[in-house]
């Protein structure tokens, strides 16, 4: 049984994304914990947030902000 031979693919060259070392099995895609707990924090933080997208890219008249309050 050996279909999914391709799919196997040895990469010895893996990187950690946060730090560059190699990568260690038990932490992969992350040489470490730590590295994992920065991309965790990372995400946490909003790093990889969906960009917000404004409908019609316009932006509406707020009247409880106007300009009478100085
Ligand atoms: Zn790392």
């Amino acid at each position: 049984m050996l279909l999914n031979d391709r799919k196997t693919t040895k990469k010895s060259s893996a990187r950690c994304p946060i730090c560059k070392k190699p990568t260690q099995n038990s932490f992969r895609p992350f040489c470490s914990k730590r590295c994992a707990d920065v991309d965790l924090s990372r995400w946490l933080n909003g790093h990889y947030a969906i960009p917000v997208v404004e409908e019609d890219g316009s932006i509406p008249d707020n009247p409880q902000n106007g300009n009478r309050e100085e």
